[in-house]
């Protein structure tokens, strides 16, 4: 039977190109600086983000901590948006690490902050109040459905922090594909952070591991937060190899997944009871609501007929990635609607 695995694209295997260059990679103790591979990957995405370093470490979770705790000290603040990953879903880290404050402001429903919101966010030097130490936007926005935010809008947002002085920071999991999708140099989009992570592991395929970017001092504060963190790896570069060639031949290809995760959401938007919001599709998440009497049992169902994903919540999320076919988005329509007309009386 047919497997679709739309949970998320955080479930891709490395192509034979990336496991033949693991199998090949030139390595060294990468706490010494001597792992060639590393090296390359952290010169090659430097290169890419217009930035002067890089370093690599090992999940999107770490690079934000990393990230955040070279920025902000115990008792100073992070101001970010209230559907930010780094809120949500990083399990509190900083503020549980590094005793950092969130500070969140509406996200709008592309996750853009109101620039006005941020700049009255930022506090004065008073004995009142925390130290806001960064501000952080996330490109593409996960909580918003993957959407975009131009350079220009990440823009708005470093302005007013630039002008108090305060440092702002991409989560960039999937910037890669907000790139994609505007068709615009990746560098282009990170022009005003000072501090961006993405992750290999998602639509890049990889099987492990991201990169924080930003200046050569900053990347030398991020280091040592990563071996604080204990995130610093010997002989890495049997994995950083990966993320060589996922920089050289897995970023143009996400256009595919953007253009299936188009037709998926055409297709469920035919399916009475299933509300869709087109324009809320940008890059290759698709949210969805579904009014169905049972979601669990219906969820089941599609799990039973190989297309995983969905579950008892009202909104779902499908991701599409380098897993996915085109002919894997026509077999989960069908499923779909099948199930959904047999499950529903
Ligand atoms: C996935 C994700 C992360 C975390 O990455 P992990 O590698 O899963 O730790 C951070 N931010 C955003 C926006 C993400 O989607």
């Amino acid at each position: 039977m047919r497997q679709v695995d739309l949970r998320s694209d955080t479930v891709t295997h490395p192509t034979p190109e990336m496991r033949q260059a693991m199998f090949e990679a030139d390595i060294g103790d990468d706490v010494y600086g001597e792992d060639p591979s590393v090296n390359r990957l952290e010169a090659m995405a430097a290169e890419r983000l217009g930035k002067e370093a890089a370093v690599f470490v090992a999940s999107g979770t770490m690079g934000n901590l990393v990230s955040v705790l070279a920025h902000a000290g115990r008792g100073d603040e992070i101001i970010l948006g209230d559907k930010a990953h780094i809120f949500r879903s990083e399990a509190g880290g900083v503020s549980a690490l590094g005793g950092v404050a969130f500070q969140t402001i509406p996200n709008d429903e592309r996750g853009m902050m109101d620039p006005d919101d941020v700049a009255d966010a930022i506090k004065p030097a008073n004995v009142h109040f925390t130290r806001t130490a960064v501000v952080a936007v996330e490109n593409t926005h996960n909580g918003a459905g993957g959407t975009v935010l131009s350079p220009e809008d990440v823009k708005l947002i470093a302005d007013v922090a630039h002008a108090a002085d305060v440092p702002v920071h991409m989560d960039g999991a999937r910037v890669f594909n907000a790139a994609v999708a505007l068709e615009a140099p990746v560098s282009e989009l990170v022009r005003d952070v000072d501090s961006v992570t993405f992750c290999l592991s998602k639509g890049l395929a990889c099987p492990v591991g991201s990169v924080i970017s930003g200046s050569e001092e900053y990347i030398a504060q991020a280091r040592k937060w990563r071996k604080i963190v204990g995130g610093s790896m010997r002989q890495a570069g049997i994995i950083a190899a990966a993320g060589v060639v996922a920089l050289d031949t897995m970023v143009d290809r996400m256009a595919d997944d953007h253009a299936n995760a188009r037709k998926l959401a055409n297709g469920l938007a035919e399916i009475d009871g299933i509300t869709i919001d087109p324009e809320s599709l940008h890059t290759n998440l698709v949210f969805f609501e579904i009014a169905h009497p049972d979601r669990s049992a219906f969820a089941r169902k599609l799990n039973e007929r190989g297309v995983l994903g969905g579950g008892p919540q009202k909104r779902w999320r499908y991701v599409t990635h380098y897993g996915i076919t085109e002919e894997d988005i026509d077999y989960t329509l069908d499923v779909f609607t099948s199930t959904f007309k047999e499950t529903v009386s």
